[in-house]
């Protein structure tokens, strides 16, 4: 993978930020509850390792990932804390995450039959520890019912030399939105699961950032924090009431690589979609759809010195070009997402014009684009 340390275009993410989104986060922890940072897709795009510092400085007491490799790349950055892969992970890498002290989830007693057949085949030195999901409404992954869950309770008390009973967790699909039934209906089944686990495991987990944010009675011991440590609204705008600050992190700039007047009726771009219908200063910026610029961001404007330019004509693969209320050189900073003078583009300006959620903006930059950390 490329990363254009040797042009001016970045991501820039300021740690004091993220450091102070968590901080927030964990003083209004209960007591005895702890906050494992989400730092899934090389931590929302801001960088999985980096964040992972700041965020054990800030209070954490572990992470989160979504697959093995992501928990494999803390682990060998030097992190010790608990790390919890959320996702399905092949039990033939049980003993893998085993010897790293990586916990893994766990959504049906056969996964756990086949690990623990292979835990006992490779002489596993420490067991595999596991948190069980539920399914309580999100339909992705996790036990249906309290009759699977004891069954898989019970494998795990039969065989507690290979694999640990660490954890117990369910996921909620609507704690971001203001109509909370759905969410209470949720809550009531994780009750009724709940039910039938006799030996509390060490976490018992149920809320995201969203939960966290807006759900006192959010339960268990553990929180899974992700979106908010960046800094965005996991609700987007649908509620805009939060109990502190969310400090954006990321910001995303370039610089103007060309400039000139274009006289009117001529057209700009693959597929000539954009013709002047005057005399008009176009800029080209030198990022495009391969640096997670989407095409889908023609007609969207980015900021030169506190003035709103619009992205005329279909982006490129590398470049984009724009209409300048004026000319600027070669070399004027470039906000993509971010401030410039008294302008502001956040992720979520970016999110509504794509129809779609900040969370998928933050995490669309490629690799091509260097990171910055302030
Ligand atoms: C990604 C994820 C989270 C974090 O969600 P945010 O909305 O970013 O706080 C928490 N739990 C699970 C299971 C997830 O997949």
């Amino acid at each position: 993978m490329t990363v254009g340390n040797l042009r001016n275009a970045q991501l820039t993410i300021n740690l004091h930020a993220i450091y102070s989104n968590i901080q927030h986060a964990v003083k209004r922890l209960d007591p005895g509850t702890v906050l494992f940072q989400v730092v899934k897709a090389d931590g929302y795009g801001h960088g999985a390792i980096q964040v992972a510092r700041v965020a054990e400085k800030a209070g954490a007491g572990g992470f989160c990932v979504a697959i093995l490799d992501e928990a494999l790349e803390l682990r060998h950055a030097g992190i010790t804390k608990p790390i919890l892969v959320l996702g399905v992970t092949d039990p033939e890498l049980a003993y893998l995450a085993a010897s790293q002290n990586i916990s893994l989830t766990v959504g049906s007693s056969e996964w756990l039959r086949s690990a623990n057949k292979l835990l006992q085949d490779s002489h596993a030195m420490r067991p595999l520890n596991v948190h069980l999901a539920l399914d309580t409404g999100m339909g992705r992954i996790g036990f249906q019912t309290p009759k699977e869950l004891e069954e898989a309770l019970g494998l795990l008390n039969d065989n507690n030399d290979r694999m640990a009973f660490e954890g117990i967790f369910t996921h909620f699909a609507t704690a971001d939105s203001q109509d909370d039934s759905y969410f209470k209906f949720q809550y009531q089944n994780f009750e009724d699961f709940m039910s039938v686990v006799k030996n509390k495991p060490k976490y018992i987990h149920v809320a995201n950032s969203a939960t966290s944010l807006w759900h006192k009675v959010c339960g268990g011991n553990m929180v899974r924090f992700g979106i908010s440590a960046y800094g965005l609204n996991p609700s987007g705008r649908e509620i805009s009431e939060v109990p502190y600050e969310l400090k954006p992190a990321l910001s995303v700039t370039t610089e103007l690589d060309f400039s000139k007047l274009v006289k009117k009726g001529r057209s700009i771009g693959y597929g000539a979609t954009y013709t002047t219908d005057d005399d008009q200063w176009i800029g080209t910026v030198p990022v495009g759809y391969a640096d997670g610029i989407p095409r889908a961001l023609q007609g969207f404007s980015v900021l030169i010195d506190g003035h709103k330019c619009p992205i005329v004509g279909r982006v490129c693969m590398d470049q984009f070009m724009i209409r300048m209320p004026k000319n600027y050189p070669y070399g004027t900073e470039v906000t993509i997402i971010g401030r410039s003078g008294d302008q502001e583009i956040t992720a979520d300006d970016v999110a509504d014009y794509l129809k779609t959620i900040s969370y998928e903006v933050i995490c669309g930059f490629s690799s091509r684009l260097r990171r910055k950390y302030v």
